[in-house]
């Protein structure tokens, strides 16, 4: 009986250990939150962020809420005002990507992963309006049951991916493609297979490299394009930088090959930075801390990140995440200027509030 209870007590003592790992955690904090998702449980999950072609002032976040009831996708101005929302099923993540070629047209298009009916959903943005439009050709069901998604743009081709995973490790990769009648279909071009649940990923689109977090493993490494194959790499797992979960990834660019990958450890309340380029080796951890008008940020899903300059707000552009528990209702998205985290670093991290992605 001792034995068992003193190897318990030496098991219990490392993971302690272990979750008190002694990296620094820089301290930053969010200047905006969005208006708060209508359901009180664990539903809003995933934002990503649309720049304004003319004025980025007039640039939006396009949120998900996966709640049963009102289940959809929500949009918000700069202020966090939501000014449109689509009731289309349990949209679990979201992504946008630019320039798609549908008919005589260039559209900014979004994809995202729909539980309830377990389809791709497909809409473009509408400028004139800053609101949906769904695009979808069909009721496009998946060959998994989907939670995480994500998108992917060869710069080169100009073809545009949609990538969804599932919690039995499966990845599905579909290329998206013009009906001629003015709609978006999409074809399975790839799958990948990987040990256990899934759900962030984020393609880097001028490097070509596809992220997928597995949950509780790391972050894996593919080539992007459905030509690449299916070996993965295994860039970081959990220890000092990550505590399961690994949830939302994103990438900052600071320019055609520089810039960083961000990733929410979920487990430590906090985001683990690396290097954009080359064996995307370890930069360093921050927090979004309590401040004194919005509260600080825990149990983050998604997260998305913009560099351009938005508005006197946002200069540098901002980092966005989900909120697991937002201290005056239910849950919402908290923005930081980039700056914040940027100079939260010494040296400071990159700032190129001008690289486009259009
Ligand atoms: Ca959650
Ligand atoms: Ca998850
Ligand atoms: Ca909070
Ligand atoms: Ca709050």
């Amino acid at each position: 009986m001792y034995k068992i209870i003193s190897s318990f007590l030496f098991l219990f003592f490392i993971s302690c250990t272990n979750m008190d790992s002694n990296i620094q955690i820089n301290k930053v904090y969010a200047s905006i939150e969005t208006e708060p998702v209508e359901s009180s449980g664990d539903t809003a999950d995933d934002p990503c962020i649309w720049v304004h072609p003319k004025d980025p002032s007039l640039s939006l976040v396009i949120g998900t809420d996966k709640d049963e009831n009102y289940a959809g996708l929500r949009v918000y101005d700069l202020t966090g005002k939501e000014i449109f929302k689509t009731e289309n099923g349990k949209m679990n993540n979201v992504d946008i990507r630019y320039g798609f070629v549908l008919g005589s047209e260039k559209i900014d298009i979004v994809t995202a992963g729909e539980r309830t009916s377990n389809t791709l959903a497909i809409f473009k943005v509408d400028i004139e309006n800053r609101s949906l439009v769904n695009i979808a050709a069909r009721e496009i069901k998946l060959g998994i049951s989907v939670y995480g998604s994500c998108m992917y743009k060869n710069v080169n081709t100009n073809d545009i991916y949609a990538v969804v995973n599932d919690k039995k490790g499966n990845v599905e990769q579909y290329l998206l493609n013009d009906n001629g009648q003015g709609l978006v279909d999409a074809t399975l071009v790839r799958t990948l297979k990987l040990p256990s649940q899934l759900e962030g990923c984020v393609a880097d689109d001028i490097l070509g490299h596809l992220y997928i977090g597995e949950e509780e493993k790391g972050i894996w490494k593919f080539g992007a394009n459905p030509s690449d194959g299916n070996q993965g790499l295994l860039i970081d797992e959990m220890g000092s930088h990550l505590t399961a979960d690994v949830e939302g990834l994103t990438i900052y660019y600071s320019g055609d090959s520089t810039g960083y990958l961000i990733a929410s450890s979920q487990g430590n309340n906090s985001y683990a930075i690396y290097k954009r380029e080359g064996d995307n080796s370890y930069i360093g951890q921050f927090a979004i801390a309590d401040g004194k008008v919005i509260d600080g940020v825990s149990d983050t899903d998604g997260i998305d990140v913009c560099n351009l300059n938005l508005n006197d707000q946002f200069q540098n552009g901002f980092f966005i995440v989900q909120d697991g528990v937002n201290d005056i209702g239910n849950q919402s998205f908290k923005i930081v200027p980039w700056e914040s985290i940027a100079n939260s670093f010494n040296p400071s991290l990159k700032m190129n509030n001008t690289w486009d992605h259009r």
